[in-house]
């Protein structure tokens, strides 16, 4: 049977162990050796004992788990030619040559680096003696297949990424909580949700909370939002209401670029209305706690998939993302996805807002 490996990197999120669950039992239900690589590219970087075989039962009781059993890091040495020779060197001596990447736009990247570097790695790993020259025909490339997993739903080519629904559930719970409290007070909470550079969270946490407003980065408001905030907000008041919730992602800017903070939004609501009002970053939170039941079978769904995937990928096969698309499981090529999703950052860099909003979209 073939080997393969399975391996977390970047920000973790609820889910991921439910992926990593299902790859490695799929792998093995399908006869292949099945590696765990701990602390995602530093691990393979590193090799020894963070390359460990996966047996059917060392992925059981974890699907409940948040985070990623077998750790995730970021790691300067994989962005290195350098750093990519010993991890082919590490990879080699098990005879891996099927990946499955868990991990955001950046890891998925370093993936796609990695096989472009691939033949050439090996190589020259035999020029120096460093690895047996038949490795050259027994590993002639590397088959790659990434799963997104992400609370920030920011990758583009995905409906839905690994996590991005737990971290939903953690700020809704959060919000009610607050908004409790708020009724009896009359208080402005505003409240601000991680997303990095993307306001899906932020978004969707609004309509699910009936904020009165909500800050995105790909969509900043006008540029007198602070007169408009503060309109919004007293109507509201007037209308009978006794508390106001304002949402801001943690990437949120005005059309200036420059950043709209919780501090700030509060800044403008007590200079010009006096309302009582109170800062909440929800932080780490969001990325606690259990997985939701769909998480857990996003997670279940993608990883079977990625194996399947794999199984029918040939050296020459260019790596593939899979995704969902309208509740279906989907292979994508994986460079159009990371180059998109780039493209959004782009667009937003160049303050041109209807490609932001267009590129996050479907169409
Ligand atoms: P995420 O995967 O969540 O976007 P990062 O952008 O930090 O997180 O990427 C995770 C890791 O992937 C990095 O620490 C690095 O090891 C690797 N990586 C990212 N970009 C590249 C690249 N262009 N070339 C090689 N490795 C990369």
């Amino acid at each position: 049977g073939r080997s393969m490996a399975v391996f977390t990197s970047g920000g973790d999120s609820q889910g991921m162990n439910s992926a990593v669950r299902s790859v490695v039992r799929m792998g093995l239900y399908l006869g292949c050796r099945v590696f765990f690589i701990h602390e995602g590219y530093q691990g393979m970087v590193d090799g020894g004992n963070n390359i460990i075989e996966a047996s059917w039962n060392s992925v059981s009781d974890i699907i409940q788990k948040g985070g990623t059993i077998i750790g995730s890091a970021r790691c300067k040495d994989f962005r290195e030619r350098a750093g990519r020779l010993k991890a082919a060197e590490n990879l080699l001596q098990h005879s891996i040559t099927n990946l499955v990447c868990i991990g955001g736009d950046g890891s998925l990247t370093g993936a796609n680096q990695f096989r472009k570097d691939w033949a050439g790695l090996v190589q020259e790993l035999i020029d120096a003696g460093r690895v047996p020259a038949s490795k050259l025909a027994e590993c002639p490339n590397i088959q790659i297949v990434g799963l997104v997993g992400s609370i920030d739903n920011d990758f583009c080519g995905t409906d839905m990424t690994i996590g991005t629904d737990t971290a939903l559930h953690r700020i809704i719970e959060a919000t009610d909580a607050v908004v409790s409290t708020a009724q009896s007070h009359q208080r402005a909470f505003v409240i601000e949700v991680m997303g990095r550079h993307c306001g899906y969270l932020a978004l969707v946490a609004g309509l699910a909370s009936e904020a009165d407003w909500c800050f995105i980065p790909e969509w900043p408001p006008p540029t007198n939002w602070r007169e408009l905030l503060c309109e919004k907000l007293a109507q509201m008041r007037s209308e009978g209401n006794r508390l106001n919730i304002i949402i801001v992602a943690e990437g949120a800017i005005d059309r200036d670029g420059s950043p709209i903070s919780a501090e700030l939004v509060q800044k403008v609501i007590t200079e010009t209305l006096h309302y009582d009002t109170r800062v909440t970053v929800l932080g780490h939170v969001q990325r606690g706690g259990c997985p939701t039941a769909f998480d857990r079978l996003l997670g279940c769904r993608m990883g079977a998939e990625a194996v399947l995937a794999l199984m029918e990928m040939t050296p020459e096969s260019e790596p593939c993302v899979v995704s969902i698309d309208g509740n279906q499981m989907v292979r994508v090529p994986l460079m159009q996805c990371v180059e998109r999703t780039q493209a959004v950052q782009k667009a937003m860099d160049n303050k041109d807002w209807d490609t932001a909003v267009r590129l996050r979209g479907r169409s």
